[in-house]
């Protein structure tokens, strides 16, 4: 084995115990690893066999075994990924049989891999194994939401998440741009309305398009897909059961799980019986009407701004803050926006307790709130929307029989091979503590850990500088630090923020608002200025924002950008021609080229 660092080590010694039914830890000088080699020999069982007084780091790998296994002494014997022992606990579950049965559940597996979940994660890393020659299945199960919205094949993005969410937003883009059109000359009616029921079905159809699209995918692929919930019995085992509550129990040899997450409801009355979430709305078979939104990050803000880009009337409630997490500059431009486009913003405050007034599609309710400062608060709406975050389903999958390791918000506690502390089971997407709750990030991570697992492949997923976008009504697109973070990291006098506000060309003869778009960029002063932070706010913001994300990972300085030529007239082209820095003060309004 060549020298290997201590985390490279450490996977090196967990793969080896993965790759080989029978795995031996051994000395060439040391009389009970013969012994132990010769047993196996006998049972004509094929082994792995590290000889750790003929390798550099043999030691190192002792103190490894050690403090994975409480043995530093060899043979360190394993089988089928499992600790056995040494020499004397190898001849005694020979003696009693057991070793023998363990050798036998080894070769009888139902599958290589079972991921748990359909998911963006959990389809991208079933094809790849699946390409990879790996026998596999998966089990994906969507349990109803209390009004008893259910959907099919590919998880939350496909279909309570970016696709609907997309599109949807995109129909509030369009009614501006009719807005828009008659200042280009198109002779628009007066009123124009929108009509839900239209849009719902043409997007629900879309999704169906893609959940068949899935089915045919992992057909082709033959990986075996069972609509069954599935719970964990033993670190082998699991039992899935569907919606006729008919059961299979299968085996594999490893598992991957992602099983994402759901929203989450306030303990307060009426919140299960007369709200509804993210999970509903996009298949809503009658229009929200007028709309509450609680909660005040992504899911929030995006919904309530395609709805009222729609024509509704929506409020949002704002326990405290504007996306949490995010550059505050930049969540407040869009709260600002949004309010200023008639969205009502009610805050610091949270609800109390939700009455039903009216039965009907929409219904009617009562919602009372109180202000942090103990001010009640109440109106009417008719439909209210929980969107104050979301729970990884992880207390329901027989985690607790295995002994996965969860925080205590049920997040899966892994490393950066995506590893449980169980040696055969991993976790990918939504349920991951600290990782980003994203799409590409889950399919990413799916993809390479297949390729790990399964090719020989190092390549660790890389969640550093992940761009992404908030498709408010004025997006929002970011990598990096926010200016916030930047300042707690580097420290205030090492970074440079450049930024301006931009008058998008098309929004000029639409007479729409000058100086609410913005880009800003913050630099590391000391490491020649490196972008360590991008926000943009405007038109297109994702658009902008991923073709800037490779330059930033590739780690690209203030110079970098200012040497490359803008694509003129785009929003994107001032990132090329930021001149103006924070600390200045200097004016960012412009106009014109
Ligand atoms: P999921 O996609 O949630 O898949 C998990 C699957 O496992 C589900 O089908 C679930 O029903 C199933 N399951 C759960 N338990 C079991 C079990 N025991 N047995 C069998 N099956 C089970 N991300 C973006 O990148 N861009 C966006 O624009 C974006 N918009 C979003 C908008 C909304 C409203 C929401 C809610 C999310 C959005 N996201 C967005 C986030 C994105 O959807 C998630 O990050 C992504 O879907 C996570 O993938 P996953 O594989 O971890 O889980
Ligand atoms: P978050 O956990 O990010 O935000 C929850 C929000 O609800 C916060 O504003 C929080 O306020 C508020 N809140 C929490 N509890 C209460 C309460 N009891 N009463 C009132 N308000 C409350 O959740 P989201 O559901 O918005 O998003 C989940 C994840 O989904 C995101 O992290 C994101 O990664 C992903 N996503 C990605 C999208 C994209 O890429 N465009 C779009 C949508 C989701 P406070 O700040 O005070 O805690």
């Amino acid at each position: 084995m060549p020298p290997l660092g201590p985390g490279d080590l450490k996977k090196e010694v967990k793969d080896q115990v993965e790759k080989n039914k029978v795995m031996i830890f051994s000395k060439t000088t040391c009389p009970f690893c013969a012994k132990v080699k010769d047993l196996f020999k006998s049972l004509n069982q094929e082994y792995g066999v590290t000889e750790l007084d003929k390798i550099a780091n043999g030691a190192e790998i002792q103190n490894i075994l050690l403090e994975e296994t409480g043995q530093r002494t060899v043979p360190n014997v394993f089988i089928n990924g499992n600790h056995l022992g040494g020499c004397d606990d190898t001849l005694k579950a020979h003696k009693n049989g057991s070793l023998q049965a363990m050798l036998q559940e080894a070769t009888n597996y139902d599958y290589d891999l079972i991921v748990i979940g359909g998911g963006s994660g959990g389809l991208a890393a079933s094809k790849e194994a699946a390409s990879l020659g790996k026998k596999v299945a998966v089990f994906d199960f969507v349990k109803p939401t209390p009004m008893g919205t259910t959907w099919g094949l590919g998880g939350t993005c496909v279909n309570v998440g970016c696709i609907p969410k997309k599109l949807m937003h995109q129909a509030a883009i369009l009614g501006q741009s009719l807005v828009d059109a008659k200042h280009f000359g198109w002779e628009v009616p007066e009123k124009v309305e929108h009509n839900w029921e239209t849009m719902r079905n043409a997007i629900q159809d879309y999704i169906g398009s893609l959940n068949w699209g899935y089915r045919v995918q992992l057909r082709d692929k033959k990986v075996d897909y069972q609509n069954s919930y599935a719970e964990f019995i033993d670190n082998h085992t699991i039992k899935g059961v569907n919606k006729k509550g008919k059961e299979v129990t299968k085996t594999a040899r490893d598992f991957i799980v992602a099983v994402g997450e759901r929203p989450r409801y306030p303990d307060i009355p009426g919140a299960k019986e007369y709200g509804i979430t993210s999970d509903d709305l996009f298949s809503l078979s009658y229009c929200p009407g007028k709309t509450l939104l609680v909660g005040a990050s992504y899911v929030s803000l995006e919904c309530g701004g395609f709805l009222h880009g729609i024509g509704l009337d929506v409020t949002v409630m704002v326990r405290s803050i504007l996306l949490r997490g995010f550059d505050q500059q930049m969540a407040n431009r869009i709260g600002d926006y949004m309010e200023a486009s008639g969205i009502n913003f009610i805050r610091p405050c949270v609800p109390t307790k939700i009455e039903k007034l009216e039965d009907g599609q929409p219904g009617k309710y009562k919602v009372y709130g109180k202000y942090s400062d103990g001010t009640e608060y109440s109106d009417t709406f008719n439909t209210v929307i929980f969107a104050i975050g979301r729970d990884p389903v992880t207390s329901t999958i027989g985690f607790d029989k295995v002994g996965v390791k969860l925080n205590k918000n049920g997040k899966v506690i892994a490393d950066e091979n995506e590893a449980t502390n169980v040696s055969n089971i991993y976790a990918i997407g939504d349920i991951l503590e600290g990782k980003l709750e994203l799409t590409p990030v889950a399919i990413q991570a799916g993809k390479l850990l297949a390729r790990r697992l399964y090719n020989n492949s190092k390549v660790l997923t890389d969640y550093i500088n992940v761009a992404t976008t908030v498709f408010t009504p004025l997006e929002y697109g970011s990598i990096g630090y926010s200016e916030e973070a930047a300042i707690e990291k580097f420290g205030e006098a090492n970074i440079e923020v450049y930024h301006t506000n931009f008058w998008p060309l098309e929004w000029t003869v639409a007479k729409r608002e000058e100086n609410v778009c913005y880009a800003k960029i913050i630099c590391h002063i000391p490491d020649k200025e490196r972008v360590v932070g991008f926000h943009v706010c405007g038109p297109t913001a994702g658009e902008i924002t991923q073709g800037y994300a490779l330059g930033i990972k590739l780690g690209a300085t203030k110079k970098d950008l200012d040497d490359t030529i803008g694509i003129h007239p785009t929003c994107s082209e001032q990132f090329t021609t930021l001149n103006v820095t924070k600390r200045s003060g200097k004016t960012i309004d412009q106009g014109g080229c």
